[in-house]
């Protein structure tokens, strides 16, 4: 009814309808193509190895090539995605994607792949993850699945789904770790072997009771065999600091803005057999 009315009628009658929930309508309808348009794409970030100094791997984070917008990045679609459920198709894209890509790697570096709560909870998740990891042929060793806390609010049902994962060889990740609730006691509870620590804290890590904070995650993760990545490091300073702090791994702007794998992976294999 509304939507058949002129522009003006619509606001008449429905004045809750203002410019952002058109903008929202909109580029959910886009959303809604965009898979089959072929518009998303996957970008790459390395990650530092702290203790070796060299390239562990490479988290895959989505982009999408907008045909009239141009690239629209993932933080301005994700919760849309979700909320639509398209994030289910949009994550097994993106899952066999990477597993795709990195199997093309000379060099045996790990995948990391963001994997959202309504993607985490679908039924078939554990299926997709088997299913990705036959059709590339990559070893699920190197196959890293990225969870945040929001996963973990249905504890039963997270677990049992980790479990199977990690049965299938694969390693989990916390990411933005410090963001959530509760995170202490997640860590004993669920089995990660990783946390990244959120960019939040390594922003202001030159904050003595930040640096404490992080201390104290990286005193519990090593405690429990857990490994610690910092996120966005942008400056040496800050590499140096989530060194000094006893983090394993840092990935940021500092080492490496995320790029298309051409430009990204050529330079990093080079590199890697250099040295
Ligand atoms: P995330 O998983 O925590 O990814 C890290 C984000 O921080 C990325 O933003 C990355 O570009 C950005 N970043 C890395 N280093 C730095 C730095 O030094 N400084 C700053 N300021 N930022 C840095 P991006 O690519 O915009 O992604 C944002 C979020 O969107 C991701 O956060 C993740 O939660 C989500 N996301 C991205 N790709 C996917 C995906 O394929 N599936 C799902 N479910 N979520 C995704
Ligand atoms: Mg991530
Ligand atoms: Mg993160
Ligand atoms: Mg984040």
């Amino acid at each position: 009814r509304a939507k058949m009315a002129g522009r003006n009628t619509y606001r008449f009658y429905e004045p809750a309808m203002d410019e952002a929930q058109q903008e929202r309508q909109a580029l959910e309808l886009d959303l809604r193509q965009a898979l089959a348009r072929g518009e998303f794409a996957l970008h790459y970030q390395p990650l530092l190895d702290l203790a070796s100094g060299r390239i562990s791997g490479c988290e895959a984070l989505v982009r999408w090539h907008h045909r009239t917008r141009g690239m629209i990045p993932p933080g301005a679609f994700i919760a849309l995605a979700e909320e639509t459920r398209l994030i289910v198709p949009l994550g097994e894209w993106v899952l066999r994607e990477a597993c795709r890509e990195a199997a093309t790697w000379s060099e045996p570096m790990r995948i990391s792949v963001n994997v959202s709560a309504v993607q985490f909870r679908q039924p078939g998740l554990v299926q997709g993850v088997m299913s990705a990891l036959a059709a590339s042929g990559l070893p699920p060793e190197r196959l890293e699945l990225e969870i945040t806390e929001t996963v973990l609010i249905h504890e039963g049902e997270a677990l049992k789904t980790l479990h199977q994962l990690r049965g299938l060889g694969v390693r989990i990740a916390l990411d933005d770790f410090g963001t959530g609730y509760s995170s202490l006691s997640y860590l004993r509870r669920f089995p990660f072997d990783k946390i990244k620590i959120d960019r939040s804290f390594v922003k202001e890590i030159d904050n003595p009771d930040t640096a404490a904070i992080v201390r104290a995650m990286v005193g519990l993760g090593s405690r429990l065999g857990i490994a610690i990545t910092a996120e966005g490091v942008e400056t040496q300073a800050q590499l140096d600091q989530v060194r000094a702090e006893g983090c394993t791994e840092a990935q940021g702007y500092l080492i490496s803005r995320p790029g298309p794998a051409r430009e990204v992976l050529g330079p990093l294999e080079r590199m890697m057999r250099a040295g």
